[in-house]
């Protein structure tokens, strides 16, 4: 867990308006900051975790959340999304789907079976790997990133170097929520970042 941070910031309540449009009836989009939950010292104290699981458990905010991770990238050709171990299945299996793309899962080390490529990335103390299969890029496709959460920008990075190692072409990268204050996109070389929380 890198995002150790003191001061629990508050989820912005970013009450999204209502449109009126040439007499039409007004729409009220949904509040995905409402299914998020802070829960404070977890996994140690200092941190504060950003609890997705109501989100995940209710059927109108998980379709809301996937439908506004891909929105920007319908028609951008992407061939492949990769999702990081665990939350990041979620997510990038559903953000496939909606745009008939394939999957690819980084995993911890020990666990695909096959023969893998490797990145190392830092954590507050010591370092951590992520594993995808040599086979499962290749230098025709385009990526998309996609993770629950965005923290120091560690994991998105190290995931990032496995795409450029297989010769793919990044797209971007898209997440539920992005923790602002710890800058994690500075640590993606310019890529594209879509965030639909910004806390
Ligand atoms: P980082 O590598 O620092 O950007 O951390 C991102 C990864 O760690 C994501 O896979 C998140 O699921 C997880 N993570 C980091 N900080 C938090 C947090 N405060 N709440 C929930 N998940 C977090």
């Amino acid at each position: 867990m890198r995002a150790s941070h003191r001061a629990p910031p508050q989820v912005q309540v970013g009450t999204l308006s209502s449109q009126s449009f040439l007499g039409q009836r007004a729409t009220r989009m949904l509040d995905l900051t409402t299914y998020i939950r802070d829960i404070p010292d977890f996994p140690k104290p200092g941190i504060v975790f950003k609890d997705l699981t109501p989100l995940l458990r209710a059927p109108e905010a998980l379709a809301e959340a996937v439908r506004r991770l891909v929105k920007p990238f319908r028609g951008a050709g992407v061939t492949a999304v990769l999702g990081m171990e665990a939350r990041g299945f979620v997510f990038g299996a559903l953000a496939a789907q909606q745009l008939g793309a394939g999957f690819v899962p980084l995993r911890k080390p020990g666990k695909l079976p096959a023969a893998t490529a490797s990145a190392r990335y830092d954590l507050e103390y010591g370092s951590a790997e992520l594993h995808m299969h040599v086979d499962a890029l290749s230098a025709r496709d385009r990526v998309l990133l996609v993770d629950d959460l965005i923290a120091t920008g560690g994991t998105a990075r190290a995931s990032l170097s496995l795409a450029e190692q297989a010769g793919a072409t990044i797209v971007a990268c898209a997440f539920v929520v992005e923790l602002d204050f710890l800058r994690g996109r500075d640590a993606l070389g310019g890529c594209r970042v879509h965030s639909l929380i910004h806390v």
